[in-house]
């Protein structure tokens, strides 16, 4: 385990993690980042109750991708669960955000995809974004291969959302990872007020 690594790791994931609040698409303490720390089968995570913006070297949470606390203060997010599971089906995926974003949960509360509508989302996105209607408020067992049906056969789907929960966006640097997230609430934004028009 490098620590240099790590340390870089964290930086970015606080930069990820600021952009997405300053951004807009998460406040309070609600929503989670997480980033694999490559060749190690561990992965850093934000810690339950902390917002996007209060995230630090020291309190960002190490986990094994089998849910062992390593280091950092306080409990893993509530979500790290699914984040863990997609890590260990899927070797390209290395950053994941999940956000509750207004505008996405407005749209999957009545649609069952969030269609590539812009330019730019057609370019980024390529698929549809599927709305995964979990019934429970945290994904547990019984529901994650509603979400990991998406991940066999190595294909990466680079979003979706969770039925009045938010956005799940997945992909390699987790700044990526977040600029993916903002285009799925523009996206969303635009949809809502295409359909009102
Ligand atoms: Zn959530």
């Amino acid at each position: 385990m490098d620590k240099l690594i790590i340390d870089e790791l964290k930086r970015e994931f606080i930069d990820a993690a600021k952009r997405a609040y300053n951004t807009g698409i998460q406040t309070g303490t609600g929503g989670n980042i997480s980033v694999r720390i490559s060749g190690e089968d561990m992965m850093l995570i934000k810690p339950s109750g902390i917002s996007f913006t209060d995230c630090t070297m020291d309190n960002i949470i190490l986990t094994t991708l089998d849910g062992q606390v390593i280091e950092g203060d306080g409990k893993p997010s509530r979500e790290a669960y699914l984040h863990r599971e997609i890590y260990k089906l899927n070797n390209n995926i290395n950053s994941i955000v999940h956000c509750h974003a207004p505008w996405s949960i407005a749209w999957s509360l009545r649609e069952k995809v969030l269609d590539t509508i812009t330019q730019h989302a057609k370019l980024k996105l390529v698929n549809q974004i599927p709305v995964i209607d979990i019934i429970k408020p945290v994904i547990t067992e019984d529901e994650i291969d509603k979400i990991l049906c998406y991940y066999t056969n190595n294909t990466v789907l680079k979003a979706f959302l969770l039925k009045g929960h938010g956005i799940v966006a997945v992909g390699d640097k987790v700044r990526e990872t977040e600029y993916l997230a903002e285009l799925i609430e523009e996206t969303a934004q635009i949809s809502c007020i295409d359909r009102i028009m």
